[in-house]
């Protein structure tokens, strides 16, 4: 064994921590053999790159950027990248683990990748947040590749930063390759209903969820951390399906209205003043950190990792969790959730929705062909609802958690396909 664990942190848990900790669960449950446990353990590639930026002020910068390719045994790696100033190493490796579960779950024919810069986009005008970019797309130039690994957006990119990605890779290889990155603009390749199709995974998981608890999606109410892509198109799209969106947050605050928020007004407001909720008159000004504590059915947290911890699941009053964010509940809090009786839908298959349909644009890009938005959604819908059901009965017959159930699906997934590849 070459590959130097990451040093356990006493008392804060990390991301890869986290995710190691229900790994290891459903590896005991699945009785997988010491050899592919190591296997799947270790991520097959990880790439550090130093990026030198010439900022609007004159000055270099030099900014340190990831890609880590944690398994190629089903596919192409496959994730997106993120920008933010709290990136590291040990947070982009367990993001691609779980792209590696993730297209498992959802039977997408995927790896799992991730990449990251820390940055900060907030501070960033457009032309370093271009120049970024390309310096990063330039240095992964041998990484990436429709056939080896397929980025997409993810916390602080989206589409205008995949252009920009694709336009870069594509002059290194003298041609245009549309399928090397998805969640373009759609005038460069890029699928409808992807923006939207994250959110609409959280909406068929939700309402999936829903359906098992005897809630009726009519009266049901939500609470929503995060009013990023993710966060606003499940609100908006459960609000369609009749719930009552009682909370939304955004790095400005929370904000809460009894009678329900008008989810498109906050969305326009937000577009209109910069990407901030700050100042938004539809609701009325909450403790930030109280929305994870009130008496709803449905809590989404779709902001960003480690938000339910041991220190606070204690206090939530939710009657399910669907993960809209990569890793938004530590392994510690899932102890206390189970124990409450919480029904956790896990990241890995609620926020599935995004890559569904970002391989949906990966087909398409491949066929030079258009799909329509309705076979789009459609589909994605299908595969949702099908994977929900799955990981249902596995958690049913084996007595254990949701989060653990879609971890055995996709171990046992990545862990047989490998028996019939072979290694050396
Ligand atoms: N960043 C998204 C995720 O975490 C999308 C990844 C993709 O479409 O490849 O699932």
């Amino acid at each position: 064994m070459h590959y130097i664990e990451p040093a356990p942190i006493a008392d804060k848990e990390n991301p890869l921590e986290s995710m190691m900790s229900r790994f290891d669960e459903a590896v005991r449950i699945l009785g997988v053999s010491d050899e592919m446990y190591q296997i799947l353990k270790v991520p097959a590639r990880q790439v550090i790159v130093g990026l030198p930026v010439t900022m609007d002020n004159g000055k270099i910068e030099v900014f340190e950027g990831y890609r880590v390719i944690h398994s190629t045994i089903l596919g192409p790696g496959k994730g997106g990248i993120r920008f933010d100033p709290a990136v590291t190493l040990d947070e982009v490796r367990a993001l691609a683990a779980w792209m590696t579960w993730k297209c498992a779950v959802v039977d997408i024919p995927f790896g799992g990748a991730k990449g990251g810069i820390a940055c900060n986009p907030r501070n960033m005008s457009a032309g370093e947040m271009e120049r970024l970019m390309r310096a990063y797309a330039s240095a992964m130039q041998d990484i990436f590749g429709p056939d080896k690994d397929i980025p997409a957006p993810d916390m602080g990119t989206g589409p205008r930063e995949m252009a920009w990605l694709m336009d870069e890779y594509s002059k290194s290889k003298g041609m245009t390759t549309h399928g090397v990155v998805t969640g373009k603009p759609l005038v460069l390749g890029g699928s409808l209903g992807r923006p939207e199709a994250t959110g609409r995974g959280v909406m068929v998981t939700a309402l999936s969820g829903m359906e098992k608890l005897g809630i009726n999606p009519y009266k049901a109410t939500v609470a929503v951390q995060g009013f990023g892509n993710v966060g606003s198109w499940a609100a908006k799209l459960l609000t369609e399906k009749g719930s009552k969106v009682l909370a939304i947050s955004d790095i400005s605050g929370a904000y809460f209205n009894e009678n329900g928020i008008n989810i498109n007004e906050a969305i326009s407001y937000r577009d209109s003043n910069n990407g901030s909720l700050e100042g938004f008159i539809g609701a009325s000004k909450m403790v930030a950190e109280d929305l994870l504590f009130l008496d709803v059915d449905v809590l989404i947290p779709a902001a960003r990792e480690d938000v339910i911890t041991a220190k606070n699941a204690d206090k939530i009053k939710a009657k399910m969790i669907v993960e809209g964010a990569n890793g938004p509940t530590s392994a510690k809090a899932d102890v206390i959730l189970n124990a409450k009786g919480i029904l956790a839908i896990p990241d890995i298959l609620a926020n599935a929705g995004g890559v569904t349909v970002s391989y949906f644009e990966w087909v398409q890009n491949r066929m030079g062909f258009k799909w329509e938005l309705d076979r789009i959604n459609r589909r994605c819908e299908r595969a949702l609802k099908n994977a929900f059901d799955n990981v249902y009965e596995i958690s049913q017959k084996h007595g254990v958690s949701m989060r653990i159930a879609a971890y055995i699906i996709a171990i046992d997934k990545v862990a047989t396909t490998y028996k019939y590849r072979g290694g050396y």
